[in-house]
C-alpha cells in the first residue's frame, strides 16, 4: 500500500478487517493530511480529538468481533448537520457559534455504523451556491486546479473526498450540490429519490427539495454509505416508509447492458453545453451502446422552465425557513434598540449578500400581489417537469446527460452575475424538482487553460430507482478508463 489515504472506502474496510491497518492509523493519517491541506479550504472544523477517540473506541470492538458495516472507516460531514457537541454553522456567520444539543438522523446512522467523524466541511452559505464561494469562511479550491471552484455547494465534500482528505463524505442536493460539485471534483456523487434519507437534523434551505447524499470516490462505496443512511424517520413525515435495498449486494450482480435504454432528453444538448463536455458524455454513451445498450432520443420539452420554476420556489421556501434566525433563540444576536432594530441588525450581520438576495425574491414571490404570478405558477412548471419525466421513464430505464454544461470555472469569474451560476444548474435542477434520483460519475477529463479538469456524467433514474442508477454508474466506472487525481503530496 504506497498511501493509505487513495484506498477506496471498502478497500479501507477490508484492510482493517484483514488486521492490516487499524482505524487509529487510518485516521491519523487522514488527519494529517486535512492539516496539511488547510490551504484548500474544505473543511471548517477538524475534529481531532473526537475522531481519534471514536477510533480507539472502533479498533476495540474490532477485536471484540462487534461493530457496524463502516466499522472505523474514517470521513467528512458537510456543515449542514447538526453534530451534537460540535459546531455547525451550514457556513453562516449567524451559525457561527451555534453547537447543537442533538444529532442528525443521517450522522447518527453513519456513527452507529461505525463511521469516524474527521471534520465539518465547508458549504456555500445555507447550501444557496454552485460553486463554495457564497461561504461566510471562504471559498473551496478545486484540488485539480487551486485557482478553480470546486463546484458547490457541497464543495468541501467533494473537494474532501477527490483529495484523499477522507474516504466519503455526506453532502445535500436541493438543485444540484452533490452531483454538480462531484463533477468538478472527479468524484461520485448521489442524490437519491426525495425522502429516502431523513432530513431531520439537516439545517433547511427549501424543505420539499433539500435531500441528503453521499459523496466517494468509487460507486460502490457510494452505494454502501447511501445504504447506511436511507431508510424511514419517524421525526422526517416526507421521509419514505420502504424498506433500504442492499444496493452494495445488486452491484455484485453484474448488469446486463444489452437491451438497457438509455434515454438522451434533448433539451440537454443545447446552447451553452461546453462542446468537450458534450464530447465527453456522447463518448460515455456511445460505449454503453457498444456493449448492447439501446439508446433512445426523449423529449423533456419543459426543461427550459426548470431554472426560472426553481429560482422561485426554492428562495420561497428558504424566506419561511431562514426567518428562525432572529437574534433570539439562538446563533448570533445583535443587539439594537428594540426588538424590530436587534432583528434587523443580527440578520443584516449575520447573513450574506446570497442569501440575502434569496430572502427578498422569496419574500417578494409569496407575497399576496404577485403569489398567483410567480410562485403558484412555478408549481405549476413543476408539474409539468415532472410529468416529463414520467413519460419518459415510460420509454427508458434511465436518462444520461451532462451533470453540468462547463468543467470548474475560474474563482471570481462568475462572481457579479448571480443569473451566470444559476445557469449551471440547469441540467440537475429538473431532476430536483421532480424529486428523483441522480448520480454523477466521471466521464473524462478535458484540457483548459494548461489544466486538466474533470468532468461528469449525470444518470438519472425513475422514482426509487438508486440501485438501477448505480448499477449502470458503476459498470461506467469499470469501463471507462477515468483516471482519477494523483494524489498531490
Ligand atoms: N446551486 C443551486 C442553488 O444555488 C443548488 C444548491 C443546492 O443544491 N443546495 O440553489
Amino acid at each position: 500500500m504506497s498511501n493509505l489515504l487513495t484506498l477506496t472506502a471498502t478497500q479501507a474496510l477490508a484492510a482493517m478487517a484483514k488486521g492490516e491497518v487499524s482505524s487509529v492509523e487510518l485516521t491519523q493519517a487522514a488527519l494529517a493530511r486535512m492539516e496539511a491541506r488547510k490551504h484548500l479550504g474544505a473543511s471548517l472544523l477538524i475534529t481531532s480529538q473526537h475522531a481519534l477517540q471514536q477510533a480507539e473506541a472502533a479498533d476495540k470492538a474490532r477485536k471484540a468481533g462487534a461493530g457496524g458495516p463502516l466499522l472505523g472507516l474514517p470521513i467528512g460531514i458537510k456543515d449542514l448537520y447538526c453534530t451534537n457537541g460540535i459546531r455547525t454553522t451550514a457556513a453562516s456567520r449567524i451559525l457561527e457559534n451555534f453547537t447543537p444539543a442533538y444529532e442528525s438522523t443521517v450522522t447518527q446512522k453513519l456513527w452507529d455504523a461505525g463511521a469516524i467523524n474527521l471534520a465539518k466541511l465547508n458549504m456555500d452559505e445555507f447550501a444557496m451556491g454552485g460553486s463554495n464561494e457564497n461561504s461566510a469562511f471562504g471559498p473551496v479550491k478545486n484540488p485539480w486546479d487551486e485557482l478553480r471552484i470546486s463546484g458547490g455547494s457541497s464543495g468541501g465534500s467533494a473537494a474532501a473526498v477527490a483529495d484523499y482528505q477522507c474516504f466519503a463524505a455526506t453532502g445535500s442536493d436541493t438543485g444540484g450540490s452533490i452531483r454538480q460539485p462531484a463533477a468538478m471534483c472527479g468524484v461520485v456523487g448521489i442524490k437519491p429519490t426525495y425522502g429516502r434519507c431523513s432530513r431531520w437534523g439537516m439545517v433547511a434551505f427549501a424543505s420539499s427539495l433539500d435531500q441528503a447524499g453521499i459523496f466517494a470516490r468509487s460507486v460502490e462505496d457510494t452505494a454502501l454509505l447511501l445504504q447506511t443512511i436511507a431508510g424511514h424517520d419517524e421525526k422526517d413525515s416526507t421521509s419514505a416508509p420502504l424498506e433500504v435495498p442492499n444496493w452494495v449486494e445488486e452491484l455484485q450482480k453484474p448488469l446486463t447492458l444489452k437491451g438497457l435504454k438509455i434515454g438522451l432528453p434533448k433539451e440537454y444538448f443545447v446552447e451553452g453545453l461546453d462542446a468537450r463536455v458534450k464530447q465527453a458524455v456522447m463518448n460515455a454513451v456511445k460505449k454503453f451502446e457498444a456493449q448492447g445498450a439501446e439508446i433512445i432520443e426523449v423529449s423533456l420539452p419543459t426543461t427550459e422552465y426548470a431554472v426560472a420554476a426553481y429560482y422561485i420556489v426554492a428562495p420561497a421556501e428558504a424566506a419561511s425557513n431562514l426567518a428562525r434566525y432572529d437574534g433570539m433563540r439562538y446563533g448570533l444576536r445583535v443587539e439594537g434598540n428594540g426588538l424590530v432594530d436587534t432583528y434587523t441588525k443580527t440578520r443584516t450581520a449575520g447573513f450574506g449578500a446570497e442569501v440575502k438576495r434569496r430572502i427578498m425574491v422569496g419574500n417578494y414571490v409569496l407575497s399576496s400581489g404577485y403569489y398567483d404570478a410567480y410562485y403558484t405558477k412555478a408549481m405549476q412548471a413543476r408539474t409539468l417537469i415532472a410529468n416529463d419525466f414520467a413519460a419518459a421513464f415510460k420509454k427508458v430505464d434511465v436518462i444520461m446527460a451532462p451533470t453540468a454544461p462547463t468543467p470548474a470555472f475560474k474563482i471570481g469569474e462568475k462572481s457579479a452575475d448571480p443569473v451566470a451560476m444559476y445557469l449551471g444548474d440547469a441540467f440537475t435542477i429538473p431532476a430536483s424538482l421532480a424529486g428523483l434520483p441522480g448520480i454523477s460519475v466521471p466521464a473524462a477529463t478535458v484540457e483548459e487553460g494548461g489544466s486538466t479538469l474533470p468532468v461528469g456524467l449525470q444518470i438519472i433514474g425513475n422514482h426509487w430507482q438508486e440501485g438501477k442508477i448505480l448499477q449502470v454508474a458503476h459498470a461506467w466506472q469499470t469501463m471507462s478508463g477515468f483516471t482519477p487525481l494523483a494524489i498531490k503530496e
